[in-house]
């Protein structure tokens, strides 16, 4: 069989352009180096519960189209993101809300919180933040910063919150309401069976051919005189062998445990915000789906140095990276018949409704649709 395609990766991405292809008539060949398909959403099945291998993932988004595109793939339950903080045993509501402030500062009117707010980022002295530090404070003051900011970005990624950039603090919102919902999306949810299928209905085609075990870099030359063309969801670095230096990532280790009991921490997520804890959060996953199993599966989440041979998860997109970045897109840019794409490819901290939106817009400016 002779491809139209050959898809790198068959995380969320790389499987979306391989199904809209597909779906116009092309022949797809998409290779994995993992032994198994969905990439960092990869969901198994452990003790009836769905474990979330590479980390907790929630699906948000206020895009209905993207909402819809997911939906034709997976039933989506209702579950909302209400993280909490343990701050040395102290319980804190996440994202920043009236309910953190009041077990706080003992505060009870937005007005209240908002005056706090006002004193404590009075240091920064109505300067324009310049690095998450500055931007954690002018948010939400300093104590918030001290207590559930700090150790937990530094632990997160390795650096200091005055060498890291703004936006990544900017995730997170900050609300005068009593709001624990995590993120401030129209959709939530959680698919019901797991991730792992939407990814395999979307690869469900017979003009595509799956293979997993299989590195490109073991075949690159080959793989660039076959294919008419190539969509590469891996490291763009990697790809042109770090010729113009290395991009940084963060990885992490995940330390899960299956425990004789049925409820361990009474939440899916809580994150560990001081600096002794080693790990960063602790993930409960049967709560994501509700689950009543005489058992539970925790995993903790360390984070970790990326160094080569590790998952690389996270891009870590400061200035010095993504000046770096721009410079291998513009070497992309040449390389004519490979399109990069992704959290890797893209060198961006793409959640998985912005991975959609993207892979839509690259296959339907290929295939122009
Ligand atoms: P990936 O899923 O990384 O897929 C790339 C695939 O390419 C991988 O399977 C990889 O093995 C393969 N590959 C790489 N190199 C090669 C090679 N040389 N040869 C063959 N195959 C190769 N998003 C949310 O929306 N909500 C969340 O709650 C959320 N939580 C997250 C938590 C964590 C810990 C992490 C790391 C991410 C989270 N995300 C979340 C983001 C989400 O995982 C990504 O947006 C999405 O999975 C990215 O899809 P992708 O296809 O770009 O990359
Ligand atoms: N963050 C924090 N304390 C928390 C949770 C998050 O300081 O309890 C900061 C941290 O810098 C983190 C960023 O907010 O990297 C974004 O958090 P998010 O939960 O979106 O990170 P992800 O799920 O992508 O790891």
């Amino acid at each position: 069989m002779s491809y139209d395609y050959l898809v790198v990766g068959a995380g969320l991405f790389g499987a979306i352009f391989a199904h809209e292809a597909a779906l116009k008539g092309k022949k797809v060949k998409v290779i994995e180096k993992r032994d198994h398909i969905a990439g960092n959403i990869y969901t198994k099945e452990v003790e009836g519960i769905q474990v979330h291998e590479y980390g907790a993932h929630i699906f948000h988004t206020s895009d209905k189209e993207i909402w819809d595109y997911v939906n034709q793939f997976a039933e989506f339950n209702r579950y909302t993101n209400s993280p909490v903080a343990n701050y040395k045993g102290e319980i804190y509501n996440l994202p920043f809300n009236m309910n953190t402030f009041n077990k706080l500062w003992g505060v009870v009117t937005p007005a209240e919180a908002q005056a706090k707010i006002e004193e404590q980022k009075a240091i920064l002295g109505g300067k324009t933040p310049e690095n998450l530090e500055e931007q954690a404070i002018s948010l939400v003051g300093t104590d918030i910063y001290e207590k559930l900011i700090k150790d937990y970005t530094e632990k997160q990624w390795g650096k200091a919150c005055t060498e890291l950039p703004a936006f990544i603090i900017r995730r997170l919102p900050v609300r005068l309401t009593y709001d624990n919902n995590y993120f401030n999306d129209t959709y939530h949810g959680i698919p019901i069976g797991g991730y792992t299928q939407i990814v395999e209905k979307m690869l469900d085609h017979d003009n595509i051919d799956v293979e997993t075990g299989v590195d490109f870099f073991a075949h690159k030359e080959e793989y660039l005189a076959t294919y008419p063309k190539i969509v590469f969801t891996g490291m763009i670095d990697e790809f042109f062998d770090y010729e113009l230096g290395e991009l940084e990532y963060r990885s992490l280790r995940f330390e899960t445990e299956t425990l004789d009991m049925e409820n361990y921490q009474g939440n899916a997520v809580v994150n560990y915000t001081d600096a002794k804890t080693p790990y960063t959060r602790i993930i409960e996953h049967k709560h994501f789906e509700y689950g009543k199993q005489p058992k539970t599966i925790i995993t903790k989440e360390h984070s970790k140095t990326w160094e080569k041979g590790d998952e690389p998860y996270y891009p870590v997109n400061n200035d010095r990276n993504n000046h770096l970045y721009k410079a291998y897109k513009a070497k992309a840019e040449e390389q004519g018949n490979v399109i990069f794409g992704g959290r890797l490819g893209q060198y961006r901290y793409y959640d998985m409704h912005q991975v959609i939106a993207a892979a839509l817009q690259c296959v339907r400016k290929e295939l122009g649709y």
